[in-house]
C-alpha cells in the first residue's frame, strides 16, 4: 500500500453551505444559490431575529456560527415545499435584498441600523490617529478527520499524520509573519456526524474572515499506482458578475 499526501487549498468560499456567508467591512453578505424556476421569498424582523421563508428551494439542515459585526449564526430549516433561514443578529439591521439571474441567486446584505452601531469615537482619540497597522493574512489549517474518524488506516494512520503535518506546517507559516489558526490542534472530531463535522470546518473558515483554507490529508490506494502530493484548489472566480458580487 502506498501512502500519498493530498492538500486541498481553498480560497474560502464554501459551494456546499447554504447559504453561504461572506463577512465584509460594513455588512454580512448572505447569498443563496437557487435552482431555476419559480422561488419565492419573504422577510421578516423582529427579537432579534431575521427570518427568511424560501419556497421552492432545498437546503440542508445547517447552523453557521458567524460572529460577525450584526449576525451571530444562520440556521437553515428544511420545511415543506422550502426552507426556513433564521438569521440571530446582534441588533437590528437593514437587509438590502437583490435577485440575480444567471445564476440564479439571492443576495441579502445585512446592515446595522445607525442606532444600534456603537458611537463613534471622538476624533481626537488617539488611538484613532495611529496609522493602521497592515493586516496579517489569515489561514486556517484544517487536520482531516480526528477522534472516532481514522481517515485513512495502513502503514499510517490519516488522522495522526495529518495533525503532524498541520503542527509543522503552522510553525513554518507563522515564521514568516502569518497568523495560523487550526480547525483541530489535537485528536479530536469536531462532530460524531460526518456531515455536521465537515459544516462546522466549514463555518470556521466562513466566519474567521481567513485569507486562506488549507485541508490536508493522506490517502492510500491498494493497487501501488498511486504515489507523490495531490493538491486540488478553487482559484479567484473568472466571471465578472460573481466578483462583483461576493
Ligand atoms: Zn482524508
Amino acid at each position: 500500500m502506498r501512502v500519498f499526501l493530498l492538500v486541498f487549498a481553498l480560497v474560502w468560499n464554501l459551494a456546499l453551505a447554504f447559504p453561504r456567508v461572506g463577512v465584509h467591512q460594513g455588512f454580512t453578505r448572505l447569498v443563496f444559490d437557487l435552482p431555476q424556476g419559480d422561488v419565492q421569498y419573504g422577510l421578516s424582523q423582529e427579537n432579534g431575529q431575521l427570518v427568511l421563508n424560501l419556497r421552492g428551494v432545498k437546503g440542508a439542515s445547517l447552523d453557521q456560527v458567524v460572529n460577525s459585526a450584526e449576525v451571530v449564526s444562520v440556521q437553515t430549516i428544511p420545511e415543506g415545499e422550502g426552507v426556513r433561514v433564521v438569521v440571530r443578529l446582534k441588533g437590528p439591521v437593514e437587509a438590502k435584498v437583490v435577485r440575480y439571474t444567471d445564476p440564479d441567486r439571492l443576495v441579502v446584505d445585512l446592515i446595522l441600523k445607525k442606532e444600534a452601531a456603537s458611537p463613534a469615537k471622538p476624533a481626537s482619540d488617539p488611538v484613532r490617529n495611529r496609522p493602521p497597522r497592515p493586516p496579517k493574512p489569515v489561514v486556517l489549517l484544517d487536520p482531516g478527520h480526528g477522534g472516532i474518524d481514522p481517515g485513512m488506516v495502513g502503514h499510517v494512520v490519516e488522522k495522526e499524520v495529518v495533525l503532524d503535518v498541520a503542527l509543522r506546517l503552522k510553525r513554518l507559516l507563522e515564521r514568516e509573519g502569518i497568523e495560523v489558526r487550526l480547525t483541530r490542534d489535537r485528536d479530536m472530531h469536531l462532530s460524531p456526524d460526518k456531515r455536521e463535522d465537515l459544516s462546522r470546518r466549514a463555518s470556521m473558515a466562513d466566519s474567521s474572515q481567513v485569507n486562506l483554507f488549507i485541508s490536508i490529508h493522506v490517502n492510500a490506494t491498494p493497487t501501488r499506482t498511486a504515489q507523490g502530493v495531490e493538491a486540488f484548489y478553487f482559484g479567484q472566480a473568472q466571471d465578472s458578475r460573481i466578483l462583483a458580487q461576493v
